[in-house]
């Protein structure tokens, strides 16, 4: 099929939950993606941070074949190699305990937030099940994942919501505090957050949380769905606050292109929570996944991904502050290693340099309120941040 005929065929007959570019992408190598026209495009969104590795990474696609020589699916009723494997290497990665395979991101939270009241449930009894959430946050569209994500947009159409949620400001610790109540038993929040305009969590703010969760026992949930797997230049972005969460929810590049999820957590979590009948899933952490995540894994030690985002970081934030130097309508630069954002004036629209970037090449997406979002490869070198850095430059001289 051509490219018209895909696009009209897809809008007639796929719910409109998007608003997507107009263009239909058909296969990768590397950093690159090609339309149904044969047009290239070099990816500065990886498929929205799933893409860690690029397309078909040396090792990547054969360890996939495998697996599916062997077979895609089994049961959660029984045991595997694949699952066994990867959430050894999932557990020992993050320095906590027991993992849980999901599906997506949202079910990596949903069943975190579940982990936590029934911990809470079991200690306290049925009336300490209040968990404080965070503006401007993202944790994905189910029932759970929607109540606390803390956007009224994504909220008011389904209310009411999940009941015994409550929203503090990020990077404010007193507002924290002040929503800590007898009943509370959880907080929950992106180190860095994503879908909200690409802010990290500040030191002392995050360390202040941690405190205030050990001094109380609430259970302290990090959602890492975007910006873990090595994004900000270590494999988890706490690691850069010397403090650890009793619950990691990772996803996106977490097996670079396969839809898995995981939620992980610490010992005592993972002894006194949930239990058999309290949790489940038919696809999650089935032997395809699994084995995927588990060559991630691999693939991500034997290449020292971390260590190449964490070197080539500097340079990636170089040239984005020359970029703000030179453009007035960029008010800000934000992020984490390969996890920044723009920050545009009202002059300016994020999404219209989003897609005159397409136009030229570059996939690139927004984020927040006008922010211009990166989160490529974690494979991209300077030549590739130099292209797509002159392709911006190019777009805001234009427009
Ligand atoms: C994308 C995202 C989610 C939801 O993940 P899905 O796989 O889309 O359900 C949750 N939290 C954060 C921080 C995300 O970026």
């Amino acid at each position: 099929m051509n490219q018209d005929r895909i696009i009209k065929q897809t809008d007639e007959y796929v719910l409109h939950t998007y608003n997507r570019f107009p263009v239909s992408l058909d296969h990768g190598d590397g950093v690159r993606v090609w339309d149904t026209e044969g047009k290239c495009y070099l990816d500065f969104m990886a498929g929205i941070g799933v893409y860690a590795l690029g397309y078909h990474f040396p090792g990547y696609d054969e360890a996939l074949t495998a697996q599916l020589g062997k077979g895609l699916h089994t049961s959660n009723l029984y045991y595997h190699e694949p699952l066994a494997e990867a959430a050894k290497k999932l557990v020992l990665s993050s320095g906590l305990s027991k993992a849980f395979f999901t599906s997506s991101g949202a079910e990596a939270i949903e069943g975190a937030l579940k982990a936590a009241r029934k911990y809470s449930f079991m200690k306290y009894g049925p009336d300490r099940y209040e968990i404080i959430a965070m503006k401007d946050s993202f944790h994905g569209r189910t029932a759970f994942a929607v109540s606390v994500t803390g956007n009224e947009h994504y909220q008011e159409p389904f209310r009411p919501l999940v009941g015994g949620i409550s929203l503090a400001s990020f990077n404010d610790l007193d507002s924290v505090r002040g929503k800590v109540t007898d009943k509370t038993c959880a907080v929950i929040l992106e180190t860095v957050q994503g879908e909200g305009g690409i802010f990290p969590a500040d030191k002392e703010f995050l360390k202040g949380v941690r405190a205030l969760c050990d001094e109380r026992d609430l259970v302290l949930i990090l959602d890492e769905v975007q910006c873990g797997m090595g994004r900000t230049g270590t494999l988890w972005a706490y690691e850069q606050y010397g403090i650890k969460p009793d619950i990691l929810c990772t996803a996106k590049a977490l097996g670079c292109g396969v839809p898995v999820g995981a939620f992980v957590l610490n010992e005592k979590l993972g002894s006194e929570s949930l239990a058999p009948g309290d949790h489940g899933t038919t696809y999650g952490g089935n032997p395809f996944v699994t084995a995927a995540v588990s060559k991630v894994f691999d693939l991500f030690k034997e290449n020292d991904i971390v260590g190449h985002v964490e070197r080539t970081t500097p340079y990636l934030e170089k040239k984005l502050d020359e970029l703000k130097e030179k453009h007035e309508c960029i008010l800000s630069h934000r992020g984490k290693g390969y996890m920044r954002g723009l920050q545009f004036d009202e002059s300016v629209s994020a999404g219209a340099i989003a897609s005159k970037a397409l136009k030229k090449g570059l996939l690139i997406i927004t984020a927040g309120h006008n922010v211009l979002r990166f989160v490529p490869p974690l494979i991209v070198g300077e030549a590739e941040i130099d292209e797509a850095a002159a392709i911006l430059d190019e777009c805001m001289n234009e427009i």
